[in-house]
């Protein structure tokens, strides 16, 4: 019997040029989504204002292109979207599920006093939640349920959030007239009927909070995969400052498109070795069973 057709989709902010742990992400979702004979998606994900560039967004679907990666349908750039996300906030409110949220972050930095997760932020402790609504210019938070979210993760496993790890309910409008993260990513998979949310270990934190809005506006929940992140050569953290270079800077140190699909192709256990090869040959390689957990570092040539 066929299995279900995959609808898979590489979501990256256009903030700077995909590194080759983008890359990376991109491919196993490509692969995914091939292995089903679904389709594969790119969505430009640049609602969060000054930081995003069309340009950098076009860079990236040039280097994705290079390397044999096309989205099936005409690409998405969220700064088009502002209505469907408006909608789903009418909705939401409409069920009673948000309320305004006057806390500054400076309110909420004052507040911190245990240990801070890795964006120096610690789970929004709920402070406005019983304010009533009023039509204001405040931010807009969604009331979540008080109970553990569970899924089965392609890559990690069973996964289970208890309330206490959760990041407190979540904003969804800010007070600057942006729509967050949560909410376009959310709203965007539901229009674009993606069943597979393949992205890396540190957006796993985003899951529970994702698929409680899910629930909220009744929208079907995907599979879910995160990948262990690619390092730089020394284990520390591939950003702007670790130096990760991408393939345009990579190919001109002689390194060829061949090459990192190989080395690509190989950290998501499709090769045994890195001998170059094309995209296609992988796609029979590939299983979310042979991906490995563990973090991965570049060549010590590539960083
Ligand atoms: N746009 C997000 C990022 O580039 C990824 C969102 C997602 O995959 O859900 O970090």
């Amino acid at each position: 019997m066929l299995g279900a057709m995959t609808i898979g989709r590489f979501a990256p902010s256009p903030t700077g040029i995909l590194h080759l742990g983008n890359l990376r992400t991109a491919l196993a979702s490509w692969l995914s989504a091939r292995t089903t004979g679904g389709r594969w998606i790119i969505r430009m994900e640049d609602v969060d204002g000054p930081r995003c560039h069309r340009k950098f967004g076009e860079a990236q679907l040039q280097d994705l292109a290079a390397l044999g990666m096309e989205s099936d349908v005409p690409v998405i750039w969220q700064s088009d979207r502002g209505e469907a996300y408006r909608a789903a906030l009418d909705t939401l409110h409409g069920l009673n599920r948000l309320y305004p949220c006057h806390c500054t972050r400076k309110d909420l930095q004052l507040l911190a006093s245990a240990p801070h997760d890795e964006d120096g932020l610690r789970p929004y402790p709920n402070l406005c939640r019983h304010r009533s609504w009023e039509s204001s210019e405040a931010a807009l938070r969604l009331r979540l349920p008080d109970a553990a979210v569970e899924w089965l993760d392609a890559a990690l496993g069973p996964q289970r959030d208890d309330p206490s790890t959760l990041t407190g309910d979540p904003l969804l409008f800010r007070r600057d007239g942006l729509f967050a993260y949560h909410l376009a990513v959310v709203v965007d998979d539901g229009f674009q009927g993606v069943t597979e949310v393949v992205r890396g270990t540190d957006l796993r934190s985003a899951t529970a909070t994702q698929i409680r809005l899910q629930e909220a506006l009744g929208l079907s929940r995907p599979a879910y995969a995160h990948l262990g992140l690619v390092t730089a050569p020394d284990g520390s953290r591939l950003g702007k400052r670790a130096g990760a270079l991408g393939l345009q800077a990579l190919r001109q140190r002689g390194i060829g498109t061949d090459e990192i699909i190989a080395w690509l192709g190989w950290s998501l256990g499709c090769l045994d070795r890195v001998e170059p090869c094309a995209i296609l040959e992988l796609v029979p390689h590939f299983h979310w069973s042979k991906v490995p957990l563990e973090k991965v570092a570049l060549p010590e040539k590539w960083a």
